[in-house]
């Protein structure tokens, strides 16, 4: 009777050791799951030019400066410029497909070559710094 007893314990220790063995099993291939969604979220939003949104922005910045680099997406959709400010740093300004009135690609260009300087206003976004207006 005892004995029985004794087994009918050892297997209970084991079955809940197993239990908690495949549980913890499943608790790591869910954080998996949840940080390849969180990756996966964070591409697809790093990749699409969405609307505004205020969650993860910071304050703006303007700084005055030569333009040194403009990549454009095409004719009409800047993908981002480099900036060397007056400040001594060099700031890459993402476009994000956004048009910027007065400022086609081919304009900014022109003031690359001429070296004239430009004020740009622009915000942190993700960790990149997005382009918000430019000024001559
Ligand atoms: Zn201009």
């Amino acid at each position: 009777m005892a004995r029985t007893s004794r087994t009918t314990l050892r297997n209970v220790k084991e079955n809940s050791q197993r239990k908690y063995r495949s549980k913890f099993k499943t608790n790591a291939k869910l954080k998996l799951a949840i940080l390849f969604a969180m990756s996966l979220i964070a591409a697809v939003s790093a990749t699409v030019a969405c609307g505004p949104d205020d969650s993860t922005t910071s304050e703006q910045k303007t700084v005055r400066g030569q333009l040194t680099d403009v990549q454009a997406e095409s004719f009409l959709d800047l993908n981002s410029i480099t900036v060397a400010a007056d400040d001594g740093r060099s700031y890459t300004l993402q476009g994000r497909g956004r048009q910027h009135t007065g400022f086609l690609p081919s304009h900014l260009r022109e003031h690359m070559v001429a070296g004239e300087p430009v004020t740009v206003t622009f915000h942190e976004e993700d960790g990149a710094l997005v382009l918000d207006s430019i000024e001559d």
